[in-house]
């Protein structure tokens, strides 16, 4: 069995990572005004509880229809001894974890030696940088930021945070800058067909008996009210009044008792019918010890980044001793997924079989569960604070920030110091998934420490 380690894989460069904006600059520069308008300032006051606001260092925002996370680096260093070296850092952290890097100066004031040991700082990474003048505020004021193009970052980008002015130019350029296009989010409410249920469990265990509760033996294979033709090794059924799609299930679709062919082709149908499912049904013989034939079933599920329901079949079977022995089972056995969301059923006297539609409800809505940056990090921040990584060799990575990089599953990136221990990592997951609710979904937690 597959311990949850097995979850810290890479995420590939071109993947779901959604492109990370980083605003740096020395104190009262406008930073926090400028990350409020660019984020939206609708979504600035709906989250804001008191005492939180300073920790929020990274949130959501959209520009022409591109997603991006935006840092605002002001919370971080807070013990770094001067100024100087506070931003520096900064700087530095920016660089690593930034596609882009938006550098904010006070074009009233013009450049000051703190801005410029933030610009060697910034050269060195190699990130594209904007530079922005703020708090231009009027037309009148833009001849002064000729001076910043001694700082050797190009032209400046005269801004107004506070009134709007410029920021739109301003977006369009970090637009421009940034790496391969993020991924077109799709935020049409268009209808959708049934969803897509795989029905998996090893031989035996009563998966054609419960398909034939289902669907009864003579179940039309056309969906009677969009008149779209159900491929026909899939089963349309109705389970809480609500039509489900089994996919792959024409194995299935035979006598009981049926044999029901080689192991080997028995684990490739399994394999397609989770690929092709959004959910899975692991189906579970109740009379039976939990074996490893099961748990491997259930690591094809956790794998492929599917949501689970796990249904014990032929409960009707259980008696009281059986039950106690279960228990120390599951613990034992099912401890992958502490997660996962249980039904006990019975396909012989249609027990409970009901039950499967809320369970198959909630765990698709978790599997699909986006989780705000920006509250994401308000917890995320409280939680490394009370609990920061165990120091190793006198030193402790930390964690930056977070986000969420997908969803079906739930994919968070953690951008970090350095590399943490798994332990680490599968403490915030846990704690994750205490937060945000995501019962019947595996959820992946990627670590993305700076270079
Ligand atoms: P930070 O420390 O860099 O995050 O700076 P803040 O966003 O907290 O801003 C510092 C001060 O500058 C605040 O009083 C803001 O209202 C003000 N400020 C920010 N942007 C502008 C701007 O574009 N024009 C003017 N006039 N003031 C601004
Ligand atoms: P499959 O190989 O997973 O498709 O399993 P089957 O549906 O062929 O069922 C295997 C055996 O278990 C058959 O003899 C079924 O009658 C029996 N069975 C299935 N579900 C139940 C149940 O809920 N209770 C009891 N007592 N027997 C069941």
């Amino acid at each position: 069995m597959t311990s949850p380690s097995d979850f810290l894989e890479e995420l590939d460069d071109d993947g779901l990572l959604v492109p990370v904006v980083a605003v740096v600059g020395r104190p009262n520069v406008g930073k926090s005004t400028l990350v409020n308008r660019i984020i939206g300032r609708r979504q600035a006051v709906v989250e804001d509880i008191p005492g939180v606001t300073r920790d929020r260092v990274a949130y959501d925002a959209q520009w022409s229809g591109r997603r991006f996370t935006v840092v605002d680096t002001g919370g971080w260093e807070p013990d770094a001894k001067d100024r100087a070296a506070r931003i520096a850092a900064q700087a530095e952290i920016a660089v690593a974890t930034a596609d882009v890097v938006v550098f904010v100066v006070d074009g009233v004031v013009g450049p000051t030696d703190v801005d410029e040991a933030a610009v060697r700082m910034l050269r060195r990474g190699g990130k594209p940088v904007l530079l922005v003048a703020n708090k231009i505020d009027s037309s009148r004021q833009e001849p002064e930021v000729a001076a910043l193009w001694s700082l050797g970052l190009g032209e400046p980008y005269p801004v107004s945070a506070l009134h709007g002015r410029g920021s739109g130019d301003l977006l369009d350029a970090v637009l421009a800058a940034l790496p391969t296009p993020a991924p077109v989010e799709d935020f049409s409410d268009k209808p959708r067909g049934p969803r897509r249920v795989a029905l998996v469990g090893r031989p035996n265990v009563g998966k054609s008996s419960l398909l034939n509760k289902l669907a009864g033996e003579e179940r039309a294979l056309v969906d009677p009210v969009a008149g779209t033709t159900v491929d026909p090794v899939d089963s349309l059924v109705q389970i809480g009044g609500e039509e489900w799609l089994l996919v792959d299930t024409a194995g299935l679709r035979k006598r009981v008792g049926q044999a029901s062919g080689t192991e080997y082709y028995a684990s490739l149908r399994t394999a397609a019918a989770i690929d092709a499912a959004e959910v899975a049904i692991l189906l579970l013989d109740s009379a039976e010890p939990i074996s490893e034939q099961d748990t491997r079933i259930l690591s094809m599920v956790v794998d492929a980044g599917r949501a689970l329901v796990l249904a014990f079949n032929k409960w009707d079977l259980v008696d009281e001793d059986r039950r106690l022995r279960m228990t120390r089972e599951i613990e034992r056995e099912l401890r992958r997924v502490p997660w996962a969301l249980r039904v006990n059923v019975s396909a012989r006297t249609g027990r409970s079989v009901d039950k499967l539609a809320p369970a198959l409800r909630l765990a698709l809505a978790n599997w699909e569960r986006r989780v705000p940056t920006g509250q994401l990090n308000s917890w995320l921040t409280a939680l490394v604070q009370a609990t920061p990584h165990p120091i190793r060799s006198g030193k402790a990575p930390r964690v930056l920030f977070a986000t969420q990089a997908g969803t079906s599953p739930p994919k968070f990136v953690l951008f970090t110091t350095g590399p943490l221990d798994p332990g680490y990592v599968r403490f915030i997951e846990r704690k994750l998934r205490e937060e945000f609710d995501f019962e019947g979904t595996p959820v992946h937690v990627t670590v993305k420490p700076r270079q």
